[in-house]
């Protein structure tokens, strides 16, 4: 059986990604800040076959990431996917004008430069044994603009960079590498904005009239470390219910 890491696989999206892959029999290797989390003893409760370890690494930290990429070959000999999932939003959503260096620098350094250097070690990993795929998380804020959390729409739009990047580089080695834009999902980071996007979805800001789930982007995820979209790379999926679409 093959193994995926997902970061930030302890709960909201990545936990969604992590049941899917489950359920497509990958062996799972979790990652968030938290010391401990019960994520990786409900999956396997849940998909008894397959095996989940839970690592506690921030993916803004070069020692963990290392630890973490040391430890996952340690306990499972190897991994065929990293699926750059973990990310934030500011803790303030300050204007534009208003936004801090502090907060600039937070969420880059966990949403830009952590999956950037992850998916630099584990390329090389995957460039030795020719084999391989990448996801990266990005968000529909890598294009719409927000301008009361433009580090967040920055560090997405980096992503989208990236993916192109390690698209282009690991061709030659038959990695693929893809990016899938979340619109509008149901999780802790939405949760303190989910009276805004009740309002909006009702008033048709996705085309399909509900918030995306997990499970959404997670089965996305589990399409393509299926290798269903073999012959593209570089490749962006929105999963937004269609709100990606401009409209007059
Ligand atoms: P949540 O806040 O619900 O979950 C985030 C996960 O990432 C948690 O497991 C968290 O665990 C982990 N995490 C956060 N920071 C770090 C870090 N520095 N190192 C390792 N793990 C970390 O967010 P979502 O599930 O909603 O978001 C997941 C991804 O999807 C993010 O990249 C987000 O930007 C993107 N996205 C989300 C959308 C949405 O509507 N929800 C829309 C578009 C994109 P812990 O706190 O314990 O570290």
């Amino acid at each position: 059986m093959k193994t995926a890491i997902v970061t930030g696989g302890s709960r909201g999206i990545g936990y969604g990604i992590a049941e899917e892959l489950a359920a497509n029999n990958w062996n799972l290797a979790i990652c968030a800040r938290q010391e401990s989390s019960d994520a990786a003893e409900n999956l396997i409760k849940k998909f008894p076959g397959v095996t989940v370890r839970y690592y506690k690494c921030d993916v803004s930290s070069a020692a963990d990431r290392e630890n973490l990429l040391a430890s996952v070959i340690r306990d499972f000999g190897s991994f065929e996917a990293l699926v750059n999932n973990a990310g934030v939003a500011p803790l303030v959503r300050a204007d534009l004008l208003e936004m801090t260096e502090e907060s600039f620098d937070r969420v880059m350094n966990i949403n830009l430069k952590g999956p950037f250097f992850l998916s630099q070690s584990a390329a090389k990993i995957f460039a030795e044994r020719k084999t391989g795929v990448i996801v990266n998380i990005g968000s529909c804020s890598a294009t719409v603009a927000s301008i009361s959390r433009g580090e967040y729409c920055i560090s997405k739009a980096g992503i989208g960079m990236m993916t192109k990047l390690f698209a282009v580089k690991m061709a030659e080695f038959g990695v693929n590498v893809y990016e899938i834009r979340p619109g509008v999902i149901s999780s802790d980071m939405t949760s303190t904005v989910k009276a805004k996007y009740d309002k909006l979805i009702a008033e048709g800001l996705t085309l399909q009239p509900r918030w995306g789930e997990p499970s959404d982007i997670g089965k996305a995820v589990a399409m393509l470390l299926r290798g269903d979209l073999a012959y593209s790379t570089g490749t962006v999926i929105d999963i937004g219910g269609g709100m990606e679409i401009a409209r007059l």
